[in-house]
């Protein structure tokens, strides 16, 4: 029953005691990681690798620090000095992890085996595949750009996901310049080809297209001043605003730049064609078509799942999803030694409404059919990490404790007296479940994902019994559990050209402005993942401050 996560958890202390010793003469397990972006590369990071016998698959044989890519587009920093070879990372760590550069293009969960394809023919056929078998699997793949099947976009647009998009982008936004500068285009021909469309106003098409403005009016209008006036920068957006996702204030503060930038944000448009010389696009309110001719499009509308987890899902039975979903602790629901971390996966949050009988229950110790305010009490803290919805609802309604949630349900009554039956505690609940979020596609919950779930393994023999808790609400001493994952949020950037940012940090804090570009600057120098990238960002950023950009192909 815990493992289709039906129970409440109890937990040690994950600082208590040292781990084991490996079981004399036993085999290693075997432990499988697909991929190497933020969550792969977090989960090797901290695993302790001596303990399994542990391989790494990936088509590429580097980390890419992707929230720098907007930057490598217009050449502020240079794609070198944003990715790290996997084999450096895990130097120390080479004798214990074995690296394969291969694509994974089949799971199969019933003879725990994955089907890989390495690009260099190996085998005497001459293809490259292989097959591999596993105790663990950790499916840490990611995502792809979903084009919501909008005709043209594949052939005509370009994407912002991985280094190679990011260098396409920049050799089409100078091939774009290079082409109006030619002799015998007329004007109209150059204000066609020097138009460039953003299609998504998410954070990434946001900062592309402060990228494209900084490059054009820092650096392009010095080396092009015969065609500075032809350029156009325009954002489509299906939504009321962009940034949807940030503060209101923030995405005001975007819009009001964009708009003394000249950049033109076109709002409550939805694309419906693309090709190869316009754009058509939809009002969402009047439903009036419009046509606009182009130069460089970049599509950056949404995220899709990869071929390779679409089938997965098909046969474990989770179809009509967009990501594999997991409990709690990052399973993969009735799939055995198989995790899913990052941008491939979401965390299916139980609902305590569903377990509340049993939630109250246990709470009852003296079986009298109801519950003091003390009884609450002494199995909160277990409610709140099972079920986090529960501390989130109460923040969120400013309550102090427990029982103003109660006291809401039942009426005013004296705190210290309060008791309650069954009905009332969940007519007290009812509402907490609304609570329950799915985390965002961000570098930063597939870190710690990935951080996360290493901690468990490196705990996986000390909490065999029972790793997701058992049916009871206080943990007895001695008995070693896994906490149920909870992603925490440090907060987020919106760099907006022109040295100025936004960023919304916890507890609602909204900053924006030059000072924030700094504090963006200093925060994602911080987060490099080694010396060597941290010193060729900083200072491809300083090149960029004295030369400018490079704007060769
Ligand atoms: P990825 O990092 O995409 O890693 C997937 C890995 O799987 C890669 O190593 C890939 O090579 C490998 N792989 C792919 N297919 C196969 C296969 N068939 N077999 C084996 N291996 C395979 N997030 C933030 O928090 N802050 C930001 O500022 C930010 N900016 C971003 C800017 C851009 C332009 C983009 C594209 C994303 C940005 N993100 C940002 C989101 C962030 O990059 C993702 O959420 C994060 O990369 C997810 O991590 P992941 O490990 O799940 O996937
Ligand atoms: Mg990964
Ligand atoms: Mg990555
Ligand atoms: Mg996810
Ligand atoms: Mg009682």
């Amino acid at each position: 029953a815990a493992a289709s996560g039906g129970g409440l958890v109890a937990y040690a202390d994950s600082a208590a005691e040292s781990a084991p010793e490996p079981s004399q003469g036993a085999p290693k397990k075997k432990l499988l990681v697909l991929g190497t972006g933020w969550a792969g590369t977090s989960f090797l990071k901290n695993l302790d690798c001596s303990q399994y016998e542990v391989k790494v698959i990936s088509p590429r044989n580097y980390f890419a620090f992707t929230p720098l890519l907007p930057s490598v587009t217009c050449g502020t920093v240079e794609p070198r000095s944003i990715i790290e070879p996997v084999r450096r990372m895990f130097e120390k760590k080479n004798k214990d992890v074995t690296f394969c550069e291969a694509e994974c293009f089949k799971i199969d969960a019933n003879k725990k085996t994955v089907h890989c394809r390495s690009a260099v023919g190996t085998n005497l056929d001459g293809n490259g595949d292989f097959m591999l078998d596993y105790d663990y699997l950790v499916v840490a793949l990611g995502a792809t750009v979903s084009t919501f099947n909008t005709p043209g976009v594949l052939e005509h647009c370009c994407f912002l996901k991985e280094v190679e998009d990011a260098q396409k982008i920049r050799r089409c936004v100078i091939d774009c310049f290079e082409k109006a500068s030619l002799p015998n285009i007329s004007a109209e021909e150059k204000r066609k080809i020097l138009h460039f469309v953003v299609i998504g106003g998410g954070p990434t098409g946001v900062e592309f297209a402060a990228e494209m403005h900084d490059f054009l009016v820092e650096d392009l209008v010095k080396l092009y001043p015969a065609i500075q006036d032809f350029v156009k920068i325009t954002i489509i957006q299906s939504g009321e605003h962009i940034l949807n996702m940030f503060d209101e204030r923030i995405a005001a503060f975007a819009e009001q730049k964009f708009q003394r930038d000249g950049i033109e944000v076109c709002t409550g448009f939805r694309v419906i064609k693309v090709s190869d010389d316009s754009i058509t696009m939809k009002s969402k309110s009047a439903g009036k078509e419009v046509s606009v001719p182009y130069g460089m499009a970049v599509w950056s509308a949404g995220i899709g799942t990869r071929p390779v987890i679409m089938d997965f899902m098909q046969q474990i039975g989770q179809t009509n999803r967009r990501a594999l979903a997991t409990n709690e602790w990052l399973r993969v629901r009735e799939c055995e030694g198989v995790y899913a971390i990052g941008d491939c996966a979401t965390v299916s949050q139980r609902k305590i409404m569903d377990d509340i009988s049993m939630v109250f229950k246990m709470a009852d110790k003296d079986n009298s059919g109801t519950l003091t305010l003390k009884e609450i009490n002494d199995v909160l803290e277990d409610i709140c990490i099972r079920y986090p919805q529960v501390e989130l609802y109460m923040k969120s309604m400013h309550m102090l404790d427990i029982a103003d949630l109660i006291k809401g349900a039942i009426g005013d009554s004296h705190k210290e007296s309060m008791v309650v039956d069954i009905e009332e505690f969940k007519k007290a609940l009812s509402h907490v479940d609304s609570q329950v979020k799915n985390a965002p596609a961000t570098a930063q919950v597939a870190a710690q994902q990935g951080q996360y779930l290493a901690e468990c393994f490196n705990k996986m023999e000390k909490c065999k019994e029972d790793p997701e808790g058992p049916l009871r609400m206080t943990g007895g001493s001695g008995r070693h559990f896994f906490r149920p994952f909870r992603y925490k949020h440090f907060g987020q950037f919106a760099p907006l050209g022109g040295e100025q940012a936004a960023a919304e940090l916890p507890g609602d804090w909204v900053s924006m402005g030059h000072s924030t570009q700094w504090l963006w600057y200093s925060v994602y120098a911080s987060k490099q993942v080694s010396w060597r990238t941290r010193v060729l960002v900083v200072s491809d950023w300083t090149r960029r401050f004295i030369f400018g950009r490079d704007s060769s192909r």
